[in-house]
């Protein structure tokens, strides 16, 4: 009885082997869901794909019960398996450092949990609510900020409890922008996803929908006919994706941008600056400039949060607006996204940035632009003021 049981779980294993081992083919297919039963979530597998460093061996030997891995063929595909530093490895593959926790890290480091009045609802901003609707992604980036809650895979939200996220956004009268995020969004059904986003909308105050993704960077071809079709009527909707790097823009990311941005939904991008990643001016701007050429507005770069295991990814404050500084003036204002720190605790965004003014009196402002040269600006005579 073994033998045969043996044997077929040895095939099993090298099919998928050889089909990760031709590029051409299988790991750039276009069926989402072969996509995600597929993914690599083992080390044995992985292993055998790639010559794994040190780091990566024992992140793997300790990581039990933490963040759990997984990646798409798709997104493993664009790793450079002969570099060791290729910024899409590092954002995917698990290592050692990620078991070390520094003094400043947190659970839930922008204090989510404590300004949820309800399950699965983040009500931070008078105006706008964040729903977190399920625990899945199509890749768990190892920086990631919830890593407290992703990567069980359990089902989305229970229509139980979504019905008392929405008698708590109806009552809100002030909410006029929810964001649907997670984990991700568009690893939801396509009619799951439907229910939800149609509950919304049916509630009169509710004005803007945005859905927040990295799905359409690891795994593009979820973003298909049936998608668009659904998402379209419900504008209007706005969509948040994760971009972290100028590798990630490939063929197959801008044919899903791009049918995004035909269906009429606004695209801005989310980026957290990370070490040896993206933390440097060229990559950046790189990356930005790629993101206009497919209709991708770039919205926010964040500071890396202080979630546990992340140290080894997070920079000094000073790197991003250093970054800020060498965009602004120097390219397209709408390839300059704002800076900002998700406030420890809950405070929200705070946008931080290279300081301008120079010196202000009450009657004139000198102020320094892109090049360093200095500028004043005399103010209107006292006693005009409206305000
Ligand atoms: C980021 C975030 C929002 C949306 O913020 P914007 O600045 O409007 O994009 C809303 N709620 C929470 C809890 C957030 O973290
Ligand atoms: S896609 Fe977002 S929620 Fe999912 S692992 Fe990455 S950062 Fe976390």
């Amino acid at each position: 009885m073994g033998a045969p049981l043996r044997r077929r779980a040895l095939s099993q294993k090298d099919r998928l082997l050889a089909i990760y081992e031709d590029p051409s083919s299988h790991p750039r297919s276009s069926d989402w869901r072969w996509q995600i039963r597929h993914r690599i979530t083992s080390f044995d597998v992985l292993k055998r794909l790639i010559e794994l460093t040190p780091e990566e061996k024992e992140g793997f030997r300790k990581a039990k019960g933490r963040l759990a891995m997984a990646i798409t063929p798709y997104f493993f595909s664009l790793i450079d398996r002969k570099d060791p530093n290729c910024p899409i490895r590092k954002q995917a593959i698990p290592r050692i450092e990620e078991l070390t926790v520094s003094p400043e890290e947190r659970i839930d480091p922008c204090g989510e949990d404590s300004n949820s009045p309800v399950n699965g609802l983040v009500h931070r901003y008078p105006d706008r609510a964040l729903l977190i609707i399920t625990d899945s992604c199509a890749m768990y980036c190892r920086y990631c900020t919830r890593n407290r809650m992703v990567g069980d895979e359990k089902p989305p939200m229970s229509s139980e409890q979504f019905e008392k996220v929405c008698d708590y956004i109806r009552s809100n009268r002030n909410i006029r922008d929810v964001l649907i995020s997670g984990g991700d969004p568009l690893m939801i059904t396509t009619r799951r996803l439907e229910y939800y986003i149609k509950r919304i909308r049916s509630i009169p105050h509710v004005e803007i929908i945005r859905i927040g993704t990295r799905v359409p960077v690891t795994l593009p071809m979820r973003i298909d006919e049936e998608l668009i079709k659904m998402l379209r009527k419900y504008h209007p909707l706005f969509m948040s994706i994760h971009f972290s790097h100028p590798k990630e823009i490939t063929e197959e990311v801008k044919r899903a941008c791009n049918m995004l941005a035909d269906a009429g939904i606004p695209l801005g991008s989310q980026t957290v600056l990370l070490r040896g990643i993206n933390d440097n001016v060229e990559t950046m701007k790189k990356l930005f400039h790629e993101l206009l050429k497919i209709r991708v507005r770039p919205y926010y770069l964040y500071q890396c949060d202080p979630a546990l295991g992340t140290s080894h990814f997070r920079t000094s404050i000073s790197t991003g607006i250093k970054i800020i500084e060498g965009l602004r003036g120097h390219t397209t204002g709408y390839a300059v996204p704002t800076f900002v720190i998700d406030a420890p605790g809950g405070g929200g965004k705070i946008p931080v940035g290279p300081d301008y003014v120079v010196k202000r009196t009450d009657r004139a402002v000198v102020l320094r632009n892109y090049e360093g040269k200095l500028f004043e600006y005399i103010e209107p005579p006292a006693g005009k003021e409206t305000s």
